[in-house]
């Protein structure tokens, strides 16, 4: 099947395009229509059906970039991320998560799980006993983040799938960081991917959606469910979504070489203490890395020396902006200590190894020689401050 397949590239421009056979015009025709004729009981156009002609038309697109036989869009990533959820675990039945995962993931976990009688555990780390000895009776589902955030640990999809299919369970991953360009966990034996397309699919920091790529059997168990849930997505979004992702090899494909531009120059540096990138070789899950990405991402964090002030660094960056989010084609950071990690309190933080000086990096598509000048001229200022305080 993958030998077959176009390149990712020509799925990119082409896959799931709806023609334009009245005027012949060169992109999909966008149909805002939520009414439609009655065809039979099994096709009933609607948009919470996700049945559109532009929602199945970028469906298919989803679908081909992660090497599966069927997709969904969503009204966000943490739509998809649910509803998929809910498709595969019922009251009564318990999930293994992996203890690093988005924290809106989590967030719907403990919130909301409780309230609907589905139990859940988080492993202590990423390896195979981590995962194995939460496993119960009732264990329905293992889900997992790779890489993940903001530390760019690494689990291993292979290892993952072949204890999932020993237990019968079903596995799902937030491919979000990765994106299809980098990783297709489906290759390994995962069963149901999961994206938030506000991320690197969209790409452009203007969109926010959600995708789900897998087996046409398992799409149809998330279709019932989130037709019911009603978490689709606008076809105007649906159709600039098809815009982004015509570009989204070429972006990542930059992003990827920026990030990783950025992560061996920060390594050289003096007030830089440690950089998490998985595409660095003194990254400790560089081989896994290399073993099932195709590149390593735009993502990457570093930690400043204790001396240095991380938020003195961030406002003296003039091109690179602060961002809560990510994937955009501009370079951003932010302090998961201050932001998406904040809640956990200091403790927990530094449990999982995310220092206050911490700080993630989101490549952009920028000139590399531009963002390392930028780079440069926030760690002399940084490095003048130091000295100043301690002259005074
Ligand atoms: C942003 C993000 C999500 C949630 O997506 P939304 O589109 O914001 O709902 C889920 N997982 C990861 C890894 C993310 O970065």
């Amino acid at each position: 099947m993958k030998s077959k397949s176009p390149g990712i590239n020509t799925i990119c421009t082409h896959t799931g395009q709806l023609m334009d056979e009245q005027h012949k015009g060169s992109v999909s025709p966008l149909y805002m229509g939520t009414s439609y004729a009655y065809e039979n009981v099994e096709i009933k156009r609607y948009p919470r059906y996700f049945n559109t002609p532009n929602q199945e038309g970028l469906s298919k697109k989803i679908a081909a970039l992660e090497h599966c036989e069927a997709g969904l869009i969503f009204g966000s990533g943490m739509a998809a991320i649910s509803h998929s959820l809910l498709a595969f675990l019922s009251k009564g039945d318990h999930v293994v998560l992996q203890k690093t995962i988005y924290g809106g993931s989590y967030n719907l976990v403990v919130e909301e799980f409780p309230k609907l009688g589905i139990a859940f555990d988080f492993t202590d780390g990423f390896s195979e006993k981590d995962f194995s000895e939460k496993i119960r009776e009732n264990t329905k589902v293992i889900y997992i983040e790779t890489p993940s955030n903001p530390l760019m640990q690494i689990t291993d999809l292979e290892m993952i799938a072949e204890l999932a299919k020993r237990h019968g369970l079903v596995t799902m991953i937030d491919n979000t960081f990765a994106s299809p360009v980098n990783q297709n966990p489906a290759d390994f034996g995962i069963d149901v991917i999961l994206h938030s397309a506000t991320k690197y699919m969209g790409g452009h920091s203007d969109i926010c959606a959600g995708a789900v790529a897998a087996s046409e059997e398992n799409i149809a168990k998330i279709w019932e469910v989130s037709k019911n849930l009603g978490g689709s997505l606008s076809d105007y979004t649906v159709w600039l979504l098809e815009r982004s992702l015509k570009t989204m090899g070429l972006r990542v494909k930059a992003q990827n070489s920026n990030a990783k531009r950025i992560a061996r120059w920060l390594e050289k540096q003096e007030l830089v203490k440690k950089v998490y990138y998985p595409g660095l070789k003194s990254h400790p899950d560089y081989a896994l890395a290399k073993k099932q990405m195709r590149g390593y991402s735009g993502m990457l964090s570093f930690e400043l020396v204790d001396s240095a002030d991380p938020n003195e660094f961030m406002q003296s960056l003039k091109l690179i902006k602060q961002s809560m989010s990510l994937a955009g084609v501009e370079t951003t950071v932010v302090s998961p200590a201050k932001t998406s990690h904040a809640l956990l309190g200091p403790e927990e933080r530094l449990r999982q190894g995310i220092s206050d000086n911490l700080i993630r990096l989101s490549a952009g598509i920028e000139n590399k020689a531009d963002l390392l000048a930028d780079l440069e001229q926030a760690l002399a200022a940084v490095s003048k401050e130091q000295v100043q305080n301690y002259t005074v």
